[in-house]
């Protein structure tokens, strides 16, 4: 301007000068050439101080960018700067999710935002129209501006400049800028604004990817400390409030609820950051409910986790008196085997909190809380299992105690009914004896034959009682036995000669193979031939006239033989297959105790049961074994028994 008005003051002393009309035309070409020459001038300096300007923003931008690797940190840093260095009234960056969805903003210069956290776009309104046609838009300038577009201009804005954020085709999201002054934005504005746009955008995205890779690494040490954390406890209890503590350093809440499958519901079992007067732990929600609506049942259905921006807009959800208005929810199905068995859920205060990014972290840190809650229901069940093992060990300890108890007793009277029963039975076999030699009984066949019975009887009586003085010794382990040489070979004839008058009478065939390598073993000799009368006597019991009984030998180990076993084998009746153990307790018996004979070895002539265990005491304190064997029990069929008597040849 000083350049022109020289220029006037020259021209006007040179019109004075020549005082002519010449003069006058010169001067006025003069003024204009001026005027053209300034306002190019003025331009090129307007143009220069943008591009200034934007050099600044652009270097500025740089610098925030280093300093803020953070994402929060750098889109406020973004606006204040884009604020500061072009006084522009309003800066708001609206940043977009995979689905078009504001998932962060910043602003400067207003308190209310264009758009909220968890607005969808709207094609109509600028930053919409921006964000979907990938190009800037503006209000109230011809340059840019759209038909049918509706303005939404802040109060006492007049113009708006809405740019998208591009990384080639993607919209990462739009940066708004609006001016009291119409018409704000020129070519040269939207220029400059677009190429800091497309430097915001390389931030954003490099943001993003740090922000990413810091948060995988930050989420894998995470999850590492989780996974010692949760494995530290199998405690259910301990587990299920582990989980929501652990929860908190994966994906931030303000409160929080682990649910889990209960009878077709799903219950709340743990709860976090309620308030102490609330009782969270109540809510009950049903999965048979057929509301498509119903966000557990999505996750269910789904077995996916799902993200409310703004649960206040759900129309099925309810808020629980008492407690701060929930915002944001996040949804983590839980599951195992492929199944869900329950789920999180998240709750916070504000808006749009969650993203599709929170879901990765929660999912990862949702299967390791499924296992550990997998391992402490697991353990739970075992040491149930283990409580009711101990309970029922102690129950049957209990009864094993009182049936010894029992038995003890048993054993104790049948010592002292044996005791007192032996000292009147000699006293009667002994006069008895005597009374058959008298001649006056032997002269009269009457009374010999009656004083005979009571003679027989008394024997008959004595060796039941010596049995039972056998089984009483046998359970108080007091065996007086004498290890001596002994041939088996003539133990078992010696046997069988006191016996030929009984095989005779029940026309009984005894073979004895052939054992001619058979050693002699170290035995009790008296322990050995009550052994062996017990079970042949058995066998003839058991066996009906005309049949027969076998005795083998077999040498046990190889090449020195270390036992012999002896094998007794009848055509008799025949053991049922459950009665095979048990014949060798005391006092049992297969057959009916009516039907007893009083006979030693009539068929079927039955005892009290003492002779097995008898049998069994005496083999087991010489370290043998002894069993029964047989196809069954049948009175028709005659299958036969096999008794088994295994002795080592030596005693240790
Ligand atoms: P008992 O005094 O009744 O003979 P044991 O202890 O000798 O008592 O035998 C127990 C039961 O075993 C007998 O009542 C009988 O039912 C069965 N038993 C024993 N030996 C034989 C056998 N050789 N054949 C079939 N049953 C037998």
């Amino acid at each position: 301007m000083a350049a022109l008005a020289g220029l006037s003051v020259v021209a006007w002393l040179a019109a004075q000068l020549a005082g002519g009309k010449l003069v006058v035309g010169l001067m006025i070409t003069a003024v204009v050439i001026t005027l053209i020459i300034e306002t190019s001038r003025y331009r090129t300096l307007r143009h220069l101080n943008l591009l200034r300007r934007q050099a600044q923003t652009s270097s500025a931008l740089g610098q925030e960018i280093t300093a803020n690797p953070d994402f929060t940190g750098l889109l406020a840093a973004v606006v204040n700067l884009l604020q500061t260095e072009f006084q522009y009234d309003y800066v708001g960056l609206y940043l977009l999710d995979e689905n078009l969805l504001v998932s962060r903003l910043a602003q400067v210069g207003q308190t209310v935002p264009l758009l909220s956290v968890g607005d969808f776009l709207d094609t109509r309104q600028v930053i919409g129209a921006a964000a979907l046609q990938r190009e800037a838009i503006c209000v109230n300038n011809d340059l840019c501006e759209l038909p049918g577009i509706t303005p939404a201009l802040l109060p006492r804005m007049h113009s708006e400049l809405a740019l998208p954020l591009l990384i080639g085709q993607k919209v990462l999201g739009v940066l708004d800028i609006q001016s009291r002054e119409a018409a704000a934005f020129d070519a040269d504005h939207t220029l400059v604004l677009q190429s800091l746009a497309a430097q915001t955008a390389v931030a954003i995205r490099n943001a993003v990817l740090y922000q990413r890779e810091a948060g995988r690494r930050h989420l894998a040490e995470t999850l590492y400390d989780i996974g010692l954390a949760l494995s530290g406890t199998l405690n259910r209890e301990e587990v299920l409030g582990n989980i929501l503590e652990q929860l908190a350093s994966v994906v931030a809440y303000d409160r929080a609820a682990l649910l889990l499958h209960e009878d077709g519901q799903l219950e709340i079992v743990a709860a976090r950051g309620f308030p102490p007067d609330t009782q969270p732990l109540q809510i009950r929600v049903s999965l048979n409910s057929d509301d498509p609506d119903d966000i557990y049942m999505t996750i269910h259905r789904t077995e996916k986790p799902l993200v409310i921006p703004d649960v206040t807009k759900l129309p099925g959800w309810t808020h629980v008196a008492g407690l701060p208005e929930a915002k944001s929810w996040l949804g983590v199905p839980l599951l195992h085997d492929k199944q869900v068995i329950g789920m999180l859920s998240l709750v916070r205060e504000t808006g749009g909190a969650y993203s599709h990014e929170d879901t990765i972290p929660a999912t990862t840190f949702a299967v390791q809380a499924a296992v550990a809650l997998h391992n402490a229901e697991l353990y739970n069940k075992i040491d149930q299992f283990n409580r009711q093992l101990a309970y029922e060990v102690e129950q049957r300890t209990q009864a094993v105690l009182q049936l010894a108890r029992l038995d003890q007793a048993k054993t104790d009277f049948i010592n002292v009914a044996a005791h007192e029963l032996r000292t009147p039975l000699t006293t009667i076999k002994g006069y008895s004896q005597m009374l058959l030699q008298e001649k006056i009984i032997t002269e009269n066949s009457l009374q010999q034959e009656l004083v005979s019975g009571i003679y027989h009887g008394a024997v008959r009586l004595h060796d039941i009682v010596n049995n039972m003085l056998n089984v009483a010794k046998i359970d108080n382990q007091a065996l007086n036995l004498h290890f001596q040489s002994v041939s088996l070979v003539h133990l078992l004839e010696r046997i069988h000669l006191t016996l030929a008058s009984s095989l005779a009478e029940r026309s009984l065939l005894l073979i004895m193979e052939p054992t001619a390598d058979l050693p002699e073993i170290e035995a009790d000799v008296e322990g050995l031939h009550t052994v062996f009368s017990h079970l042949l006597m058995n066998a003839i019991k058991y066996t009906p006239d005309g049949g027969r009984i076998v005795i083998r030998h077999k040498l046990i180990g190889e090449p020195s033989p270390s036992h012999i076993e002896v094998i007794l084998s009848d055509t008799g009746i025949g053991i049922p297959p459950e009665a095979r153990d048990l014949i060798f307790s005391k006092f049992y018996q297969t057959g009916q105790v009516a039907l007893h004979s009083t006979g030693k070895t009539k068929f079927k002539g039955g005892g009290p049961g003492l002779g097995l265990a008898i049998v069994r005491g005496i083999i087991e304190a010489h370290n043998g074994k002894v069993w029964a064997d047989s196809p069954g029990y049948d009175e028709a069929a005659l299958p036969g028994s096999h008794f088994h008597v295994v002795l080592p040849i030596y005693q240790s």
